[in-house]
């Protein structure tokens, strides 16, 4: 597989003031192809540290990508640095000479020598022209290696790499779409996941796979090595035997919206009843579009007043057993569910933090209940971290216990 380093130069990116979402973007782009993304490096504007990022790069890649340093200014020096190592003589790309003087035309404003730095290239040098500025982008090639220039400007670079380059790369580098498969695991340590798939049972040595983890959601993505025959079958059924129902159906992205959809098919209708995450599953549920077919609506029932008055929770359970408990859950859950009319009631009551904790029940400690029209499915969790995280973290399990208990009532 060839070998590439994505290398992305300005001294913004060194101070901390701009994040590098080039090297993201394109590597992200990559990612689907036959090629290995094997190093981002970031360098400053000094032509100096240019040279050697370069040097360094071409040594142990085969293809450079170089986001950046292709402007006007003194601070611009890809070329001049690129130049100390192939020594091509620099031309001016005439079709881009031609759209700035348009547009400096335009402006009203003289073009200047200077201006038409941004317009070199190495001469017979490959151009990539920028159709979203004014400095073209370029490829040069000998036979070992190949370097690929663009713009740092995110927007031009990205139509560049979309237009010209990714088809270059499979057109003249042999790059091929591969295959690649995702399982999206909720509610589990990335860690975890990662011993997990490990230990499946499976050559694991012929893909390449990586995590990504959002609200608690980790999407694992496998991509098969170039020529190996990719057995996608064979890790979807080793995923379902070690993480169970954890996985989300392929087709949704948070467990809520399959939730929703679920719901909707069946024609039910859920209600929340929450404390300690003061709204967040109501948020959550209803951030997903068209959520009200099935969500009538929610009580955030903070204090223990709220609990008795709206919905129904006794006094002497409270007293008896504390707000944070099952018991409280439950009667939150089934109260939330007659009252305003629905066929699920699903609750949450917990000690968030950093303070209320108790030996018995430490910050963290988190009671739920999913009520239908049998009863009551009560069940305690303890969350770890911060305040946010609880309250994150409860809201989700809230909703992947109704998610799964839906996909078992459905089969
Ligand atoms: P340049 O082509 O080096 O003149 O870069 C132009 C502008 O693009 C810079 O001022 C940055 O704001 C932006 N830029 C350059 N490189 C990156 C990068 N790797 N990620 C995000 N923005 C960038
Ligand atoms: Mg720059």
């Amino acid at each position: 597989m060839k070998r590439v380093t994505v290398m992305s130069t300005g001294n913004e990116l060194l101070y901390g003031t701009t994040l590098d979402t080039n090297a993201s973007f394109i590597s992200g782009k990559l990612f689907p192809l036959s090629l290995g993304v094997r190093m981002h490096l970031t360098v400053g504007d000094d032509t100096d540290d240019l040279e050697r990022a370069f040097r360094y790069a071409l040594d142990c890649s085969d293809i450079i990508i170089v986001t950046g340093g292709l402007g006007p200014t003194d601070d611009d020096n890809t070329i001049a640095a690129l130049r100390r190592i192939f020594g091509f003589p620099v031309e001016i790309d005439e079709r881009s000479r031609e759209k700035m003087e348009h547009f400096f035309r335009d402006m009203g404003t003289p073009l200047s020598g200077a201006d038409l730095k941004m317009v070199e290239i190495p001469q017979g040098a490959r151009v990539l022209f920028n159709s979203r500025g004014l400095a073209p982008g370029f490829i040069i090639q000998n036979e070992k290696n190949t370097v690929i220039a663009m713009p740092g400007v995110p927007m031009e670079m990205m139509e560049m790499t979309e237009r010209e380059v990714i088809p270059f790369l499979k057109k003249e580098c042999g790059a091929m779409e591969r295959a690649s498969f995702f399982i999206r695991v909720v509610g589990m340590k990335e860690s975890e996941i990662n011993e997990k798939i490990k230990s499946m049972d499976m050559d694991l040595g012929r893909f390449e796979w990586g995590m990504t983890a959002k609200q608690g959601i980790v999407t694992v993505t496998f991509a098969g090595k170039e020529e190996a025959a990719v057995d996608f079958g064979g890790i979807a059924s080793e995923a379902r035997r070690l993480f169970g129902g954890g996985i989300l159906d392929p087709s949704f992205e948070r467990p809520e919206q399959e939730v929703i959809h679920r719901m909707r098919e069946k024609g039910m209708t859920l209600a929340a009843a929450e404390s300690c995450t003061g709204g967040l599953i109501a948020k959550k549920i209803t951030d997903i579009p068209g959520s009200s077919d099935v969500f009538v609506g929610c009580v955030v029932a903070y204090s223990n007043a709220v609990k008795m008055s709206e919905l129904g929770v006794s006094k002497e359970l409270l007293f008896r057993f504390g707000a944070v408990s099952e018991e409280a859950a439950s009667e939150m859950a089934a109260g939330v569910r007659v009252r305003l009319g629905a066929d699920i009631g699903i609750s949450a009551t917990g000690i968030a933090g950093p303070g209320g904790g108790s030996p018995s029940k430490p910050v963290g400690t988190v009671c739920f209940c999913l009520a239908d029209s049998r009863g009551s499915r009560p069940f305690t969790r303890r969350i770890s971290g911060s305040r946010e995280r609880v309250r994150a973290f409860a809201s989700l399990i809230a909703i992947e216990y109704l998610r799964n208990y839906l996909k078992q009532e459905q089969g």
